[in-house]
């Protein structure tokens, strides 16, 4: 995009501290022309009122063309407009800037994107302004510690629905006027706008709005009584919580086409990915995940968009907080008991970035600019902080914690606020010894180990440090499985920050557990024979909890290389049959399907293993009633390691399918896949997409087309990949995520070295997310061996772009963990 000469500047910290010193911005007035008539671009004039101390500073403006710019009345030279900023000289103590240029639709997912469904040919635009994207659409001061009161004024084709952060008034044909009531940060502006389809509802005097597509209404109404109820529930517990209204006014729900991130917590206007209202079957689990990220956007209204961070470094404030305060009060408040998806899915995550190269401290992540701050958004901001913040509210009380909080809200409303200043609310509130703890916890990288040690009068819990350095504190509940699988769960111990006691052991214990309860932030072993016990307890253990820290215990075994791989298949064989639990099933299922029966097997064996966990999806679907959550999840990894084209051919036809499995929309899909990744035929796949020219079906042939095991399919996905197209950001992400099949290993051997070669240049088209994700989907993550490794060092020492940094990091992580454990396993 144009961006005044030679693409963008990230604004530094250094710059954001200046200009915040300096400035104070008291109104944004917004008018954009979103009449259809100049594609690809759109009007944006923007008018900001603002005091200054200072002569200079800049604004900044990522637009195609700067149309005009005057400061004071006075026009600005235009050729100044450099790397997206217009420098401003001769400022006054107080200002009024008037920028108007010509700005890009996006089609990236930030700045205004702009979505042509192609299910009905109608247009679809929404806004995303994080995490840096906002002077995309209009020129402002872009950074979270200069808030200002803002006024949008909206020209739209007439019919269309427009949201935004406040009301949308309509003002005569196809004009909207939306002021939002209070000051906002750049990034979490937004403007949603089109024919969008709506459900309305309205809890304790708040009105509510759920939209999507037109062409998603009927699954939107379907959904919607469920998604309602976790909103008013929601806003019911933190109200009670905090003790602040929403302040908001409306509380709108958007789910958007072709969105980067979960959701995005725009005050007023939320906009998740429409992944979230699918067209299939909706699982239990999901439904409940899908609980969790509303309640997460919620808690955000509070902790990011009440009280906003006042830098990227303190991004923790905002996602530790919603994360753990969203399966709070999903837990307390909703049907739906989110800690075991915390454990399974979120801890996982974190646990994985927590100890790769490009792991960072919960806090104070240093976050020299915005394009390094975006990086640092993975599962340690998340999981790990939230995970954190658990241990910290069992350490001060709860009561403490909370009063912390609400003291914390109630002094930085409509401001910002920094690390130091919650502590001194939890200070104040009674919290000893803040400051030890969270040097400990917040400010160091890497997980300590948590292990017990068999002796005559009991157990002895040991924690360990990475490295040899000083263990963290943890508390903790012991748990005991004895041969029928039952549970005992022994008071909670402090560990780690004094020698621990031999805790006592009354009955023998098959499997004795040191997290019972998955409190801890840690790595959890069971002894010199744990592994030996585990397969012995965990067929039997029935609690979905205690379960869950055994099974992220045998995952992250099998990444350290300390458990052999085969073994963990072992496990996975005698006790996920008996596991009543959907989201275990799901994750291990799908963990031993694509690492222990791919990147962790030799490739020669890749095959036979991939044929184990087939039989154990079997043995799952056998014993699920028809119909069930569980059948459907047993059946979705039976289709993604089915041997048989023709078997997928029938299932595609509705023959031959297990009594009670729906052959609905994503179902069909995934039958397709997985049949173009083992012949070269596409008639099924052209079928497939004739019946269902959808979004959805579009990105689900572009993963299969680049499953296919063909040579020229496999260098157009690989052109898509690492060369400009017009291909929409989701076709990219599902080109990668299809290109790098296990079995394709020969087929695909020459493009290890190209993507080494190639993926840096994509910096040159492609910018933001979009750019760290494609690099990411297209890491050759199959090709497990030396000569990977040696390429991605090499190219780890020339100059890439930051987002692609990173995704060669962790992906060149991931594959070296699997490299050692075949070195030492295979
Ligand atoms: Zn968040």
């Amino acid at each position: 995009m144009s961006a005044g000469a030679d693409g963008r500047a990230s604004l530094t910290r250094v710059e954001a501290e200046v200009r915040a010193a300096a400035l104070r911005v008291d109104r944004v007035e917004v008018e954009l022309d979103l009449l259809g008539d100049a594609l690809p671009t759109f009007g944006s004039r923007t008018v900001i009122r603002f005091a200054s101390e200072v002569d200079a500073t800049f604004v900044d403006f990522a637009g195609e063309e700067l149309v005009s710019a005057t400061l004071n009345g006075r026009p600005l030279d235009l050729t100044t407009w450099q790397r997206a900023r217009i420098p401003l000289t001769g400022l006054q103590a107080e200002n009024v800037l008037e920028v108007e240029g010509r700005m890009a639709y996006s089609s990236d997912g930030e700045g205004l994107h702009r979505h042509v469904d192609p299910a009905d040919g109608q247009t679809y635009l929404y806004a995303m302004s994080f995490l840096d994207a906002a002077p995309r659409w209009f020129a402002c001061f872009d950074q979270p510690d200069l808030k200002a009161r803002y006024a949008f004024t909206v020209t739209a084709p007439a019919g269309w629905t427009v949201l935004g952060n406040g009301p949308a008034v309509a003002e005569g044909e196809g004009r909207w006027r939306i002021e939002p009531a209070h000051p906002l940060s750049t990034y979490f502006t937004t403007l949603v706008a089109g024919p969008y389809a709506s459900v309305w509802g309205e809890h304790d005097g708040i009105p509510l709005g759920l939209h999507i597509r037109a062409s998603l209404r009927a699954e939107l109404e379907a959904q919607a009584p469920d998604m309602l109820a976790a909103t008013a529930a929601s806003f019911d517990y933190y109200h009670r919580l905090f003790g602040i209204r929403y302040p908001f006014g409306e509380y709108h729900q958007a789910f958007v086409p072709d969105f980067n991130a979960g959701a995005m917590e725009n005050p007023g206007c939320v906009t998740f990915r429409d992944g979230y209202v699918p067209r299939g079957r909706v699982t239990r689990t999901e439904r409940a995940t899908r609980a969790g990220t509303i309640a997460h956007e919620m808690a955000h209204q509070w902790f990011g968009d009440l009280v906003t961070m006042r830098w990227w470094d303190d991004l923790w404030l905002n996602e530790s907080f919603a994360e753990y305060l969203a399966h709070r009060c999903c837990t307390e408040a909703t049907e739906y008991a989110l800690w075991p998806e915390f454990g399974i899915l979120r801890k996982d995550w974190g646990s994985v970035a927590d100890q790769s190269p490009s792991t960072h401290p919960v806090a104070g992540n240093a976050a020299p600019d915005a394009a390094a701050a975006l990086q640092n958004f993975d599962g340690i901001s998340y999981a790990k902080g939230a995970s954190v913040l658990r241990q910290l509210a069992a350490h001060v009380g709860d009561d403490v914690f909370l009063a912390g909080l609400r003291d914390y809200m109630n002094l930085h409303a409509y401001g910002n606020a920094t690390f130091a200043d919650l502590l001194d609310a939890w200070t104040g509130a009674g919290a000893r010894d803040l400051p030890v703890w969270a040097g400990a916890w917040l400010s160091t990288t890497g997980m300590d180990t948590l292990d017990v040690e068999h002796t005559d009068a009991g157990v002895r819990l040991v924690a360990t440090a990475p490295a040899g350095g000083e263990a963290r504190p943890h508390t903790v509940q012991v748990g005991l499985v004895d041969e029928t699988g039952g549970l005992t769960v022994l008071d909670a111990v402090d560990v780690g920050a004094e020698p621990s006691a031999v805790v006592p052991v009354a009955a023998p214990a098959v499997l004795v557990t040191p997290d019972a309860t998955d409190l801890a932030w840690a790595k959890v072993r069971f002894g010199t024979d744990g592994w030996e016990r585990v397969l012995a307890a965990l067929p039997g253990l029935q609690d979905e909890t205690a379960s869950v820290v055994v099974w992220n215990a045998v995952r992250d075994a099998v990444r350290d290389a300390t458990l052999d791989p085969a073994f963990a298949l072992r496990v996975v064989e005698a006790a996920l049959p008996t596991s009543a639990s959907e989201i275990v099933c799901a994750s291990v299922l799908g963990f031993a399907l694509d690492q222990l029966a791919g990147v962790y097997a030799p490739v020669a064996e890749r095959a036979g293993r991939a044929e184990r966990v087939r039989a154990v999806a079997w043995r799952l679907l056998r014993t699920a009633p028809p119909g069930s959550d569980r059948q459907l999840v047993a059946f979705r990894q039976a289709v993604r390691s089915e041997a048989d084209p023709e078997r997928l051919r029938a299932w595609y036809g509705g023959r031959d399918l297990p009594e009670g499995v729906e052959p609905d929309p994503e179902l069909v899909w995934s039958v397709v896949e997985r049949w173009s990744a083992l012949q070269t035929g596409t008639d099924l796949l052209e079928d497939a997409l004739a019946k269902d020219p959808s979004a959805s079906g579009q990105v689900h042939a572009a993963r299969a087309r680049a499953r296919r095991p063909d040579p020229a399919a496999k260098e157009a996905a690989f052109r898509l990949l690492v060369e400009p197209s017009s291909a929409g950001a989701y076709e990219l992400y599902a080109t990668g995520e299809g290109f790098w099949a296990v079995g394709q290993e020969e087929l695909t051997a020459p493009y290890v070295a190209r993507y080494f070669a190639e993926i840096g240049r994509t910096a040159a088209f492609r910018e933001g997310w979009a750019l760290g994700q494609v690099a990411t989907q297209a890491f050759p993550r199959t090709a497990a061996d030396e000569q990977t490794l040696r390429l991605a060092d090499e190219a780890l020492r020339t100059d890439l772009a930051a987002q692609v940094a990173r995704a060669v990091t962790d992906g060149t992580d991931r594959l070296r963990r699997a490299v050692e454990s075949l070195r030492r396993w295979a």
